[in-house]
């Protein structure tokens, strides 16, 4: 279809056209964004980004693969939102954008497993079950020299994959150990209960010894974010209500997440009652946690870097805690990373698909983590921890990545 007879012809996307005609084309987002520094090409910043929809929207452009490719390489970092002064709901247009090209049906192998893995239980089971024979035996070894994951296009997913752990059987509910203080959900997230079981039991002991009921439901399912940037608002629908009838009929001081990812995604639930009560894991230890938390910690002489995911800086705006959670531990020495660091590039499921970008970030912020010569490196959202992890090891660089809460954990006092 040409662009002048769509021009002529086809509907203006007036809900499309609500969001994008805000913006004022001022051009202060582009020095944030990640995509715009490293390719300095105004399509791959906000500005041109929204100027596409804006083009697609009024019938002026096709959506040809060139104009999908620039929408689809964003990162839905949000840094862009953050700064920008008229306030464009940018995560919303291009969310909203991609539900209308929802269906092309091109997803990579890689992205399609995710997907099933995140949003179907018995799945999952299968992939925790699967994961110990490729991993705790040779197999995994053996595939990589024979090149197996390139060959079937599984290899972005096989170099997330951390060291087997088996994992421990969860409980439904823990009692506080002391003096209780209330009830709060714990929403573990689909990769958390597959692959960072430190971090879920590290949650829980914390939250119990400062006094809380902790309740994890086991109908929880997957947050929705992977499906909604991809466009499939439906399924993201589905898997907020199934969430919001699994962590009610409990009397909640809070649903807690320990991947921002996650927690971004559920903060913006339609369900406010649900949506309200969502609380990153260390904005919650800071809050509730005694004065005297330090006389509990066992001394860490060590220095640790702490990387801030875009979730948790530019939606849950809790950038803040973890360092001043972490400061808690005697002898720690804090350096965070610069807040002009941009996205590490693993984006949900962009590191999956979009590998070369994702590198290129990855490569800018581990430059600047190593100049800092940590003896860890923290992040709150476990996508980020996987990727910056795999390039660590891609590198041959011994330095271990974990969720703050893990690292608190393992200095809590007996
Ligand atoms: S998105 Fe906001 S900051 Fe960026 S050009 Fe538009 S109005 Fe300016
Ligand atoms: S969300 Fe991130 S990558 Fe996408 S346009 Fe905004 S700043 Fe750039």
């Amino acid at each position: 279809m040409t662009a002048l007879w769509r021009r002529w012809f086809v509907q203006r996307d007036d809900a499309l056209l609500a969001d994008a005609d805000i913006c004022v084309k001022c051009g202060l987002c582009l020095p944030h964004c990640p995509t715009y520094k490293q390719t300095q090409d105004e399509n791959e910043s906000p500005r041109g980004r929204i100027a596409l929809i804006q083009a697609w929207a009024n019938g002026q452009l096709d959506a040809s693969e060139k104009l999908l490719g620039h929408l689809d390489n964003c990162l839905l970092c949000r840094s862009c939102e953050r700064v920008c002064p008229a306030v464009v709901p940018y995560s919303r247009l291009i969310d909203n954008f991609r539900s209308r090209r929802y269906l092309r049906g091109e997803a990579s192998l890689a992205l399609s497993l995710m997907k099933k893995v995140s949003h179907n239980k018995a799945v999952n089971r299968l992939a925790q079950k699967s994961l110990k024979f490729y991993q705790a035996g040779r197999l995994q070894k053996a595939a990589r020299v024979l090149k197996l994951p390139e060959l079937l296009h599984l290899d972005t997913i096989d170099r997330l994959l951390p060291e087997y752990h088996e994992p421990m059987p969860m409980q439904t509910y823990y009692a506080a150990q002391k003096h209780h203080k209330g009830d709060v959900g714990l929403f573990v997230g689909c990769m958390g209960q597959l692959l960072d079981h430190e971090t879920v039991n590290a949650a829980v002991k914390l939250l119990t010894a400062i006094g809380f009921n902790v309740h994890v439901p086991e109908q929880q399912a997957c947050c929705g974010a992977l499906a909604l940037h991809d466009g499939d608002r439906e399924t993201a629908e589905q898997l907020a209500a199934i969430n919001c009838r699994a962590f009610s009929g409990y009397s909640l001081e809070a649903i807690v997440t320990i991947a921002s990812g996650c927690g971004s995604r559920l903060q913006e639930y339609q369900q406010t009652e649900f949506a309200g009560k969502v609380i990153d894991i260390s904005r919650f230890l800071m809050q509730y946690a005694e004065k005297n938390l330090a006389e509990r910690l066992l001394p860490l002489d060590a220095t640790v870097c702490v990387h801030t995911p875009c979730s948790l800086k530019n939606v849950m705006r809790s950038e803040k805690e973890v360092a001043m959670l972490l400061r808690q531990i005697p002898g720690i020495a804090i350096k965070a990373l610069p807040e002009t660091i941009p996205c590490c590039g693993s984006a949900g499921s962009y590191m999956l698909d979009h590998a070369e970008m994702a590198q290129a970030l990855l490569g800018d912020l581990l430059a600047v983590a190593l100049e800092k010569q940590p003896g860890y490196l923290v992040s709150s959202n476990i996508g980020c921890a996987l990727h910056i992890a795999a390039g660590l090891r891609e590198r041959g660089i011994a330095l271990e990545v974990l969720h703050p809460v893990a690292l608190l954990a393992r200095q809590l006092k007996a």
